[in-house]
């Protein structure tokens, strides 16, 4: 990690849906999405830190099981059942993973990051929240 960076957790925050027209009523896919997001915002953090020294053999390795993981129970992850989960505990290694990336990576309504860079969501949650205080 370089001296320019978020710290051992990263930068993980719920992702703008600004593109998205109000909606009169929630439905079963807003709330799973929402509180998907939510349990991200969560997890994804804990696995930055544990893979933040791993080689790129064991970065590799990870990246390989929450591939398989998440292709082999991705219902699971989304409806329910045995592996759901282990399968939600995949794609949340998966955001560590990919947030190592230049930009991060935003899906599912979060944004994950490990470095500050050109339009990071979290810059606009920054600002707003120096203007509430
Ligand atoms: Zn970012």
């Amino acid at each position: 990690m370089t001296a320019e960076s978020y710290g051992p957790f990263g930068c993980v925050v719920t992702a703008p849906r600004e593109a998205e027209p109000p909606k009169r009523h929630t439905t079963r896919d807003d709330q799973f999405r929402e509180r998907l997001a939510d349990w991200l915002t969560f997890m994804v953090p804990m696995f930055i830190a544990e893979l933040r020294n791993a080689s790129d053999k064991e970065i590799e390795q990870a990246r390989t099981d929450a591939l398989e993981q998440i292709a082999s129970h991705g219902d699971d992850l989304q409806y329910g059942g045995k592996h759901q989960a282990s399968s939600r505990t995949a794609l949340a290694k998966a955001f560590a993973i990919l947030a190592r990336a230049d930009g991060g990576v935003t899906a599912l309504g979060v944004h994950a990051c490990l470095r500050p860079h050109k339009d990071c969501p979290s810059h606009a949650l920054i600002s707003e929240r120096q203007q509430q205080q």
